[in-house]
């Protein structure tokens, strides 16, 4: 059971990663979390560092979708400017949304890997769907109170992991 929470990586930055990187492990493909994985939970504009990560995804050929467990005005208000696919509501770690990214990216799921901040959401749902798991440290800790609870039943499972900056 434990392998279900065991994430193929653990990332301190989204912008600690390369496509290089994503490559070199056959990763041609991404499912990305917005929350405290691009920006911080209050944030609602993508930046120009998002921006630019996903400028670089673009340039360099891998595929990405986002897949939010977010409500439909957060998550469009998001990615209509960045003009990239996303699914809203997504119920992660359900595997509706992880169903619909794969298809609209078309690439085989050992090509895809999720990236986002949470074991019991993100981690779980690709270990679950059977694609690689990036976890990111958590940008904000100012987060809702729903997922401070939710960080507390992480901990055991956390604990003596190092976040890195490559994988
Ligand atoms: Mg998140």
């Amino acid at each position: 059971m434990k392998k279900l929470f065991e994430p193929f990586a653990y990332i301190n930055s989204i912008f600690d990663i390369t496509p290089d990187m994503l490559k070199n492990n056959g990763i041609y493909g991404l499912i990305l979390d917005i929350d405290n994985t691009l920006v911080a939970t209050n944030v609602k504009d993508a930046g120009e560092r998002v921006g630019q990560f996903i400028k670089d995804l673009k340039d360099n050929g891998i595929k990405h979708v986002i897949v939010s467990n977010g409500h439909k005005h957060r998550v469009e208000e998001f990615c209509r400017p960045l003009e990239i696919e996303y699914i809203y509501k997504a119920y992660k770690p359900l595997g509706r949304g992880f169903d619909k990214a794969i298809r609209i990216m078309n690439l085989s799921k050992n090509q895809i890997a999720i990236i986002g901040d949470q074991l019991f959401t993100d981690v779980l749902g690709g270990n679950l769907k059977g694609i690689r798991s990036i976890l990111i440290k958590p940008i904000d800790p100012d987060e809702p109170i729903f997922v401070k609870f939710k960080r507390i039943f992480e901990k055991p499972f956390l604990r003596k992991k190092e976040y890195k900056d490559k994988f």
